[in-house]
């Protein structure tokens, strides 16, 4: 960092400040984490310079024995973790990782079965605005109304009527687990593939705290920057059948050189997710989020689908009259950061909202439990009912970021 202040103070400002603003407010975006600074130490490296187009002992480049011990390291990790048969951890991203299983396993016009947005999809699934949407011809499943659970009946009948080419599952504001045999069961019925996106629990799979998809998927992609507490990017696991289809849809069909430094980061989170600490975290990642449900249905914010088995909630303002928006803004101001997201079925528009996503997982990292999600919960609570134009509301926002100072300063981020 001294290279950086000296050769650059602008950008060593920047990065001060940003620890300044993680560590000065409760960070509750579901899917961001503090990775260790052991990861951040790979990620800072040389292993950044190197060129290793390819695979370990298949590269386009010379110089690439280092390259090729760090990607071995991170696969041989990811395998055994995960009890998977084959595993890429090439992709630069989540959204990598879906454009490589599409290449693998579909072509364009294809039929594709997968999440809504609005009940909890990802943009990778079938959205217009994205290639899934655009070069693929995606068919929508949903929620029931009254569970706010997966329609698995709607999820059968859609796959019989289109006879999808793949089946998606895996979502990123679904609070319950996914029944992944069931979904088998569909894409044998209608000879589908199954892609499990697992950007947002692979971390939950890895602590052992919910089951895994590795099973019962033909592919599962994920990101490694979210529960898992790794460098941002993302991997690709596989049945050994696939292996070949994933690689080369990896590379060269989508990427150039992979990143190396990342790919030692994604190796020292898959060694750090395997040890007992880990899956005490992964446990509390998840009692946390139910004690902070709880709390904020309290509150007056009723849990989306009743609750939730995983590191996330989605909770429904409609209650309180408040949008996801309005609320998102006002915890803002109280220095509490999550995302306005849309409940299922949303009478409001996708930029406002009716609801907010909460999730466990940097908190948890900070060493908070239940007693502190309670408070959170009243916390947020009192946030969301404060209106900031009136100086009643006002004041008891700057209250509130007062106590949420008070509360992060007792489990400072990157404190070792
Ligand atoms: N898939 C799901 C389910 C996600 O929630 C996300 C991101 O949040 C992604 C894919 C994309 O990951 P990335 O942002 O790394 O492209």
């Amino acid at each position: 960092f001294a290279h950086l202040e000296r050769d650059d103070p602008e950008i060593a400002r920047v990065l001060l400040d940003e620890l300044a603003r993680q560590r000065g407010g409760l960070q509750l975006i579901a899917s961001e984490n503090f990775t260790s600074p052991a990861v951040l130490a790979a990620l800072g490296s040389t292993l950044n310079d190197k060129y290793a187009e390819g695979y370990p002992g298949h590269r386009y480049y010379g110089g690439c024995d280092e390259a090729d011990r760090a990607e071995v390291l991170a696969v041989e990790r990811a395998k055994s973790l995960f009890g998977a048969e084959h595993v890429n951890v090439q992709p630069h991203s989540g959204a990598s990782a879906n454009l490589a299983a599409f290449a693998a396993l579909a072509e364009p016009g294809d039929t594709v079965l997968a999440m809504e947005l609005p009940h909890g999809g990802h943009l990778t699934h079938g959205s217009r605005v994205n290639f899934s949407g655009k070069w693929f011809h995606p068919i929508g499943y949903r929620v029931t109304p009254n569970t706010e659970e997966i329609d698995y009946d709607e999820v059968r009948d859609l796959a019989l009527a289109h006879r999808p080419k793949l089946i998606i599952c895996g979502a990123t504001a679904y609070p319950r687990l996914i029944d992944f045999a069931l979904f088998r069961e569909i894409a044998d019925e209608v000879g589908a593939y199954l892609l499990v996106d697992a950007a947002h629990f692979i971390g939950l799979v890895a602590g052992r705290a919910v089951p895994s998809p590795v099973p019962y998927a033909d592919v599962v992609t994920c990101t490694t920057h979210k529960v898992l507490r790794g460098p941002r990017g993302g991997m690709i696991l596989c049945r050994a059948e696939l292996a070949q289809r994933v690689d080369k849809a990896v590379f060269p069909f989508l990427q150039g050189g992979p990143m190396m430094h990342a790919i030692a980061g994604k190796a020292v989170a898959l060694r750090e997710a395997s040890g007992s600490p880990f899956r005490a975290y992964a446990r509390q990642v998840v009692d946390n989020a139910r004690t902070l449900s709880l709390s904020l249905s309290t509150e007056g914010m009723r849990p989306v689908a009743g609750g939730t088995d995983t590191h996330l909630v989605v909770a429904d303002l409609r209650e309180l009259g408040i949008t996801g928006r309005d609320a998102e803004a006002r915890c803002d101001l109280a220095r509490i950061t999550l995302n306005k997201n849309a409940i299922p079925f949303d009478p409001q528009r996708p930029a406002v909202t009716s609801g907010i996503r909460v999730g466990s997982p940097g908190v948890t990292t900070q060493g908070m439990g239940e007693g502190e999600m309670r408070r959170i919960g009243r916390l947020i609570g009192s946030a969301v009912r404060s209106d900031p134009a009136t100086s009643a509301g006002a004041s008891r926002l700057a209250e509130v970021a007062d106590e949420v100072l008070g509360l992060v300063g007792q489990f400072p981020a990157y404190a070792r």
